[in-house]
Formats: C-alpha cells, structure tokens, sequence
C-alpha cells in the first residue's frame, strides 16, 4: 500500500523525499547486512566512513564545489554558525559587514556583535523585509573582514538571485532555506553554511563550505576546540562523534537529488512549483497578496495575506482541514506562508494552487 502522505508546506524540519524516507526504513534494523541499525555503527567504522565520505562527494558532485573548498558537518544548527562566523573570521582590526534581510540576519549580526564590530550597508527592516537589495544599493567599508548575507528568508520569503562582487573581501552566506534548490557559483563565496533541515536531511547536522584561504586567516588562539573549524578540517569532521544518522539521511537526500537530475532540474521543478501558487496571488485581483516585491520572491517560502483577517482565519482553518500543513505564517509575520522546498512535490503546490482558487471564488 502506498504510503499516505500530507501536503507539507512546513518550514522547517521540511517534507523529506518518501523515496528517502522508504530507503531509510528498509535499512534501520540491519544496515547493509552488518546487522546493526546505521545509528549503531561506530563512527570509525568502515561502512560508515563510506556513509560520511560518499555524502560529502555528493555534496561536492551536485553543488560543483571546487577543490579548493571544504566540505564540514557540524552541529549546533545554523545558529552556531552565526557565532563560529566571527569568533573564527572576525578580527579585532577589522569590522564585518551584516546585509540585514530578516530575522535570521539579524540573529546573525546580533550573534557576531559579541565577537567584534560589525556595520550594516544594507537594511529592509522599514518595508519588513519585503526585497532584497539591487547590488547597486550596497558599498562595503575598506577593512571589512567579510560580508554575510542571507540567501533566503524563511520568515519573509524572499531570495537573492544575484549576489554582490565583494572583490577580496570575503563573502559568507547562510543558505539554510535555499542551499540545493537552485545551481549557486560557489566561487563567489568564501563560506556557505547550511542548517540541513530544510533542503539536505533531517535537523542536527550543519553544513558548511569553507573556502582554504579564508580558514587559512581564521583568528583561532581563544576559539575552543569544537568552534574552530580547522578541527573539523584536519579530522574530515570525524573529531568527535558527528550526527551519523543526519549525516546518512543527507547522503540519501543526496542521492535522490541526483535522481532527479541535479540542481538544474530541481530548480526547474522549482520554479514551475512556486509559480503554481504565486500565478494564483497575481491573479487575484488583491484577494491574496504576496509580501514580497516581485522581483525578491523566493522560490522556497511563499508569503502572503488573504485580504481581510477574518477570512485569513478562515482560509487557515479550511485548509488545515483540507489536509494542508504548514501554512500558517511564521509568528513574527502573520498572515500565511507555503514552504515549497525540494521534497515538496510539484501534485502538492497544485493541490494548494487548486485550493486557493476554489477558496476566492467561494468567498468574494
Ligand atoms: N538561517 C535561516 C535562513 C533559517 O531559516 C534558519 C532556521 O529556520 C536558521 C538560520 C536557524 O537554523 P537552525 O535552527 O539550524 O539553527
């Protein structure tokens, strides 16, 4: 029997691909004849080294990270990320550069304030965070140690599609909510770290890209040892005992990504999916409206208001009974928001693209 799956629309932990899910529980109790479960191996066990080093080969294969880039799995989330940032990259000379976007760059430079100086070139906070801005919009001061962006907010949904030319200054991006959706220059960026619950896995595992010549300034005298990335460098982030289990589930989100042809079908779907749902917005003559300017729109996290609150309510509540979970706006934003990341399937987008319709003409 086919397995019985909700329209997830949550943003994060997010809809996994069911391929991943059935793979994975084919093999929990006996793990390629070992006869333990992948979560009872020892993580200096071969078969799961060939877990670890296959992921992160993927990792590497999919996204076209060059050789000169490391590939990390930590722990902590992208929220310790915020604080390696700077406690690893931030020197007392130098002041980094916080493009503020949403929420969570603003943890973010709130997080590196406790390490350094930081200054902010660019804000969206008076149009809650509605665009991105153009590239002509930002200038970065002489001495800045590096540029941190948010390539998508979760919260607000929108998503930079052209990234700035920081010249030398290193440019570090937290692509938590769109890393894998999309095909991204790794070139461009020193760092790319990643909280995996979204795109990559299930939550407790961090990814991280880190180009050599930024870990080569690191700044690491009074860094613990678990903080500091070249420990996770020189033990193929095998230092202490890493998160097996994430790690394998990614490796088989990995390989599922390769199924499907890699990041330029995925984006394709992509794209095809967020139009289903944003085409019924522009269609509605204001009856739902999208938070974010056109041109910021992400392809993950769709925002929108229904246009009075007592019918928002309504469409919530229908929709959750019609079997739709996940759409309730973030709590610091309201209004509605449909997560529409790689797993979610494109039957899904539809569904709700369906529902949306229907819902307006019942009630306008
Ligand atoms: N950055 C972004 C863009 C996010 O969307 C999130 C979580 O949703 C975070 C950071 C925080 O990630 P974590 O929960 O892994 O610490």
């Amino acid at each position: 029997t086919k397995a019985q799956r909700a329209y997830n629309f949550n943003a994060g932990p997010s809809a996994l691909p069911l391929e991943v899910l059935e793979k994975a529980q084919k093999e929990l109790v006996d793990f390629q004849g070992t006869g333990m479960s992948l979560m009872e191996l020892s993580h200096r066990s071969p078969a799961y080294e060939q877990v670890h080093n296959q992921a992160i080969a993927n990792l590497k294969e999919l996204m076209n990270i060059p050789d000169n880039y490391q590939v990390l799995f930590l722990q902590g989330g992208a929220s310790t990320q915020f604080a390696m940032v700077p406690m690893n990259f931030l020197p007392a000379d130098q002041k980094a550069a916080y493009v503020l976007t949403g929420a969570w760059s603003e943890k973010a430079n709130k997080e590196a304030k406790m390490f350094g100086d930081t200054y902010v070139p660019f804000t969206s906070k008076e149009t809650n965070h509605n665009r991105i801005p153009k590239l002509d919009e930002l200038t970065f001061e002489d001495n800045t140690a590096y540029v941190h962006i948010t390539s998508n907010n979760t919260i607000f949904g929108t998503e930079w599609f052209e990234f700035p030319d920081t010249g030398d200054i290193p440019l570090i991006a937290d692509m938590s909510s769109d890393i894998m959706s999309h095909p991204v220059d790794v070139s461009k960026f020193a760092m790319i770290y990643a909280g995996a619950q979204k795109n990559l896995g299930p939550s407790g595992v961090t990814v991280a890209i880190v180009r050599d010549d930024l870990l080569a300034r690191a700044n690491i005298e009074n860094v613990p040892t678990m903080l500091r990335y070249d420990t996770h460098v020189k033990n193929n982030s095998l230092y202490n005992t890493p998160p097996t289990f994430g790690i394998y589930m990614l490796g088989l989100v990995l390989e599922w990504a390769k199924e499907q042809g890699g990041l330029e079908a995925i984006t394709k779907r992509n794209q095809e999916k967020a139009a289903l749902i944003y085409d019924v917005i522009d269609a509605s003559n204001g009856f739902y409206r999208g938070h974010a300017e056109k041109d910021s729109r992400s392809l993950m996290n769709i925002t929108f208001r229904v246009s009075n609150e007592e019918l928002e309510k309504q469409f919530l509540a229908e929709a959750k009974a019609a079997g739709f979970v996940g759409l309730n706006g973030h709590r610091s934003v309201g209004g509605c928001r449909a997560s529409t990341y790689n797993a979610v399937p494109y039957e899904a987008c539809k569904a709700l693209s369906e529902f949306m319709i229907e819902f307006q003409k019942k009630n306008s």
